[in-house]
């Protein structure tokens, strides 16, 4: 038994297929960069710089091709047997850190932080994501919160407020309460109700 309340975060890689293509080659760092679906259907990645461009989740391919040649976005193919390594890598460097992990999908892992003092998680987060930055090249953010979904609903509020580092956590009652009243529950993936 901990002593402490129970605790998970939920870590994410940013971009993460172009993320991956990324690391293998540094001329795409500051470019807008998109990975399509197989069979090279719609756009399922991309890049802060591809975002701003427009460029919508699933938008099909012949939409978005004048205006991905005229702004110089490069383009990939999914590969995934290289997304699925660089995964591995990264969730190595997790267990480092929470040797409890639970892999959510490709991209998302949830690690119980039940036994590490309330007041260091964050510290140990931004300590995680900065160790995931140099061993493996991959960006991530990191939301803390006393379930899974609050862990989520944090993970999505570091995503959209780069001032808060790439970590956020909502231990905290009153700095919950205080983040609940500005998100939109809707904007979060897969939250219905908390
Ligand atoms: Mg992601």
């Amino acid at each position: 038994m901990s002593a402490f309340p129970r605790s998970y975060a939920l870590s994410d890689g940013n971009s993460f297929y172009c993320s991956c293509e990324r690391v293998f080659d540094h001329k795409l760092n500051h470019v807008p960069v998109i990975v399509l679906s197989n069979n090279d259907g719609c756009a399922i990645a991309r890049t802060a710089e591809a975002k701003a461009l427009g460029i919508k989740m699933g938008e099909p391919w012949f939409m978005m091709r004048d205006l991905c040649r005229a702004n110089g976005v490069r383009v990939f193919s999914s590969n995934y047997a290289l997304y699925g390594s660089m995964s591995n890598r990264v969730n190595e460097v997790y267990r480092l850190f929470a040797p409890r992990v639970e892999i959510y999908s490709i991209d998302e892992s949830f690690l119980d932080l039940t036994d590490v003092a309330p007041k260091t998680r964050a510290e140990l987060a931004r300590d995680m994501r900065s160790t995931v930055g140099r061993w493996t090249g991959i960006p991530t953010c990191v939301g803390i919160g006393p379930t899974k979904t609050l862990a989520k609903l944090a993970n999505h509020i570091a995503k959209k407020n780069p001032e808060l580092g790439g970590v956020c956590d909502l231990t905290d009652e009153a700095e919950r309460d205080r983040w609940m009243r500005k998100v939109k529950l809707e904007e979060v993936w897969g939250i219905g109700a908390l």
